[in-house]
């Protein structure tokens, strides 16, 4: 399907097409770091449909476990993770998007959770803490 989205400035947009099947979560402590959260939320998108308008802030990654560098792309800016591809020039075969930033979000539920062995011990047992529709009361 077709998917779109920005950042939260909105200086940089990416469109392409996806497959929502393919959603999936990364637990791994780099993406715990890169994200300032708990796990990522990516879907891939193949370079032949990857559209960006706007200049993000490149940031190279060599992951831990794999020894392999990745490009982490984020908006100069806002700071919005925009997505992670491999390093090189001209277009990329693939760019892991972000699901945060996409207008369709709805439509991106995770189909498989990656790096569960450094999974945070609560991201199974949320339903159980209490909720607020909105910002809390202090
Ligand atoms: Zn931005
Ligand atoms: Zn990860």
């Amino acid at each position: 399907m077709k998917i779109d989205g920005a950042c939260s400035c909105g200086a940089i947009r990416i469109e392409g097409e996806a497959d929502p099947e393919k959603t999936q979560i990364c637990h791994c402590t780099d993406c715990q770091t890169g994200t300032g959260s708990a796990f990522r939320v990516s879907i891939p998108v193949s370079g032949a449909t990857f559209r960006m308008t706007g200049q993000p802030a490149l940031f190279l990654k060599t992951t831990a476990e794999s020894g392999n560098p990745r490009l982490q792309a984020f908006c100069g800016t806002c700071g919005s993770p925009i997505y992670s591809t491999t390093p090189g020039e001209g277009q990329q075969a693939s760019y892991m998007v972000r699901v945060g930033i996409l207008r369709q979000r709805d439509q991106f539920v995770p189909r498989r959770q990656n790096w569960f062995r450094s999974a945070r011990s609560w991201v199974l047992n949320l339903d159980a803490v209490p909720k607020n529709e909105k910002q809390a009361l202090a």
